[in-house]
């Protein structure tokens, strides 16, 4: 079963959004700041991190560049505010695989989730 990592600072969003990715099948869990994400992803392996760009103190750009310092071998989906294009390219620049607006569609951040596992690294 692949493992989906959840980052954002909206502990509701995180609910949510594990539970629906729980009901089609990932086995997720969640961190609501760059700390704990980054703590976690050194605890155990995970196959995707979905990451929240604007969190409060430590933000989304924080945890790709602690990341960029060396390897990882998983791949990154951003959560972006809608229309935030520039917020995108800077994370795509910085490694993310692709990116997805905020409020999003399930159903449309489903197809980029198994779009983005499917692809080689
Ligand atoms: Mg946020």
């Amino acid at each position: 079963m692949e493992f989906i990592l959840i980052v954002d600072d909206d502990i509701n969003l995180c609910k949510v959004l594990s539970e629906e990715l729980d009901e089609v099948g990932y086995s997720t869990n969640f961190a609501t700041n760059a700390e704990d994400a980054l703590k976690f992803i050194s605890q155990r392996s995970i196959d995707l991190l979905l990451l929240d760009l604007k969190m409060p103190e430590k933000d989304g750009f924080f945890v790709l560049s602690e990341l960029n310092k060396q390897s990882y071998p998983f791949k990154t989906i951003v959560l972006t505010a809608y229309a935030d294009v520039k917020s995108a390219i800077e994370a795509a620049r910085m490694g993310a695989s692709d990116f997805i607006s905020k409020p999003y569609d399930f159903d449309e951040l489903l197809i980029t989730i198994r779009k983005v596992l499917q692809k080689d690294s």
